[in-house]
Order: C-alpha cells, then structure tokens, then sequence
C-alpha cells in the first residue's frame, strides 16, 4: 500500500558527492555580489508520483533541462535569498531561515509548485553550508548569500499544474552593499508602472515579478536617479523601492512625536524579513521612548507636504543584501523632495541605529530569541 504515497522532503536521506576541484576563498575585496559561487549545490527533485526524492549535495555545475520544460515558458519559478554569517566567536549562523522558508513555501503554493518542510530544508542547506564551510568569509559586512530556487520541470507547452520540479540552492559569498560606509540614493517615484496590484502576486517571491520592474529601473537611471520608488493607484500610495521595503521618519512638529511608517502587508507588498525584524526591534527600542511605529498607508503626496512642514526626518530601503539604505532625494513629477542626511553624514540617526541593531544579532554581538540559527 505504499506504491501511491509521495515521500517528504528528508533531509536524512541526503546523500553528498563531494568536489574534486575544490577552490580557495575569493579574496575579501575581489568579491561581487551574486558573481562566483560556492563549490557545491543543495538539488532535490520532485514528482507528482514519487513526492520528494532523496537531496543530493553534488559538486556546483550546470543543470540539464527539456526546452520545453514549463519554467521556461510559464514562469513555474521562485526562490529566496537569505544569509549565513560568520559571527565573532566564529560560528556560522543563517538569519531568521523560518521566515524565507515559510515565504518560499507561499510562493510555491502560489504558483501550484510543490511545498515542503521547511525544517527539512533548513537543515539541507545548513548541510551545504558546512561542505564549503571555509569559503565563507569573515569580517563585518561579509556573509554568504544563500539562494534557495523551486522551478517546474515538465516538459509539455500545455499551461496546468507541473507534475515535475526541481529545488535548488546555490550560495554565494558576498562583502558588504556599502564598501566605504553608507551612500544615500537619489530615487525617482514611478507612477506610468506599476510593480504589484491587489489580487495579484506581489507579496510572492515569483522570478515573474523582477524581470519587468528592470525597465522602470534603468529609465529612472537614464534621468540620473540611482532607483525607483514604487506608487500605487491613484492615491499614489508608497509601496517599495527598487527590490526593497521602504521605512519613513516623520515628526509631528506640534507634538515633537517621531513616527516610523512603512506601508501595509496587504498582497502587494514583498513580506520582508529585514521589514519585519525592523518592526520588532522598533517596538522594542523606540515605542518605550515614545515612537510610534505604524505599518500603514501613507502617499507620495503626505510625503511632499510633510517635507514643507520640516516634518520628513530621514528615509530608507530595507532588504537582505544591503540590510538598510539610505534615502536622500526623491524625483516626483516637478518636485524634488530633499530628505534629510545627518550633517556631514550619507544616512539619518535611526538609519545608522537599525543598521547596528541588525548587524550586532547577525555577527553574534547580541543575541535576539531565535532569530540566528546555527
Ligand atoms: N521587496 C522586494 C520586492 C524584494 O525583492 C526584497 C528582497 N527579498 C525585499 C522587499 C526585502 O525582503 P527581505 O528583507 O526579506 O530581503
């Protein structure tokens, strides 16, 4: 009676072929984000039949794919991106891998891509972690950047439900997004394209959703903005900037009382996991000295009417690979709204405070309930 059911996925039953190349670390200042690759990957196939079968670390390499195969003309892909830390008493610690995990399985439910145990692959990629353990490196603001990939394998050009996939994780190690400290951005808002919309896929981490937000980026660049602020809908609402969460500063200039707003988890916007740690150590640090920390609505327009107020305190993105970016400048239509940077400075005071937060739980300086995993 066991010939119908699907095996779980089972990181016990992993088997590993280890490389016969293997490479030495990439100097510290030679490495470019998402460029070089460790010696290993995590694969993991799936079918409808057989359910998840046994994960195999193998040497990094190409993979061999049908033409037709349903990730190349359906879009049936996602993944993640998370990190592994070096901490200071040199162990190797992932960042919160539960909520990309959970995230990943979202995605893939999405997109009727088979789900897992997160656990499961947590413990796997802990596993291809340890294989290339030494390529890993060290200092404050490197780390390896994890890339866990789900795609669909069926090779058929009927669009339905794959009954064939392929999980993936590949790593890369990587230096820090600001190499000589902070540079504040200069950002265009765009409202002629819209990244996500309600009922839609926004709040998944679908490759679909990247590939058309490139255009929007590069013409704000042609009109020498470094990204783009994403406005939704004709209220002109803030949602992200380029592929990162957004957070702003505002003080009520009658009552001196700081706000941190960021916009609403409500399907268009990517559930961050810098978002959310941001949040929880808001609350934590800065309601008691009498902050509020909003997750609402709030426009472009609140934004240029806030700035002539001198009520706009600071801005920045939030996301895994550079953890917080400042915001100095934003283009909209014929304004130009100046935010403001500390005096000498590329970043504002919370910036520069959520950026040590973070990094002292990532690099062991700080412990936060369960947020590292060994
Ligand atoms: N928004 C988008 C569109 C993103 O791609 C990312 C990066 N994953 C983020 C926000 C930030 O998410 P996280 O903090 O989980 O990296």
């Amino acid at each position: 009676s066991k010939w119908f059911q699907q095996s779980k996925l089972d990181a016990s039953r992993l088997r590993i072929i280890s490389t016969k190349e293997p490479t030495q670390p990439i100097p510290n200042d030679q490495l470019v984000f998402g460029k070089t690759f460790t010696d290993h990957m995590l694969t993991i196939e799936w079918t409808k039949e057989e359910g998840w079968k046994d994960p195999v670390i193998r040497p990094y390499g190409p993979l061999t794919l049908d033409p037709a195969s349903c990730v190349f003309h359906y879009a049936f892909e996602l993944f993640e991106g998370l990190k592994a830390y070096r901490t200071i008493d040199d162990k190797i610690t992932m960042f919160r891998p539960d909520m990309n995990m959970k995230r990943m399985n979202k995605s893939a439910h999405r997109i009727c891509l088979p789900t897992f145990d997160s656990d499961e692959l947590i413990k796997l990629t802990g596993e291809l972690i340890k294989q290339d353990k030494h390529l890993i490196p060290s200092g404050k603001g490197y780390s390896l950047y994890i890339r866990p990939t789900l795609i669909g394998t069926t090779s058929t050009l009927g669009v339905g439900k794959p009954d064939k996939a392929l999980l993936f994780v590949i790593n890369s190690p990587v230096g820090p997004y600001y190499k000589t400290g902070f540079k504040a951005v200069s950002l265009e808002a765009t409202d002629y394209a819209t990244r996500a919309w309600p009922g839609g896929v926004g709040d998944k981490k679908l490759g679909a959703n990247y590939a058309p937000c490139v255009l929007p980026q590069l013409q704000a660049s042609e009109r020498g903005y470094q990204q783009n602020l994403w406005l939704f809908g004709p209220e002109k609402y803030i949602t992200e900037v380029g592929t990162m969460n957004v957070f702003f500063v505002f003080k009520n200039s009658k009552t001196g009382k700081k706000e941190l707003v960021t916009a609403p988890l409500d399907g268009t916007i990517l559930e961050g996991v810098t978002r959310d740690s941001i949040l929880t150590l808001a609350k934590e640090n800065l309601s008691p000295i009498n902050w509020e920390i909003n997750e609402r609505y709030f426009s472009i327009n609140e934004v240029i009417d806030r700035s002539k107020n001198d009520e706009l305190v600071e801005a920045f993105g939030s996301g895994t690979a550079a953890v917080v970016s400042p915001i100095k400048e934003i283009g909209y239509r014929d304004y130009k709204i100046k935010v403001p940077l500390l005096p000498g400075e590329q970043s504002g005071e919370l910036t520069k405070l959520v950026a040590k937060w973070i990094s002292d739980i990532q690099y062991g300086n700080v412990q936060h309930g369960n947020w590292s995993k060994i």
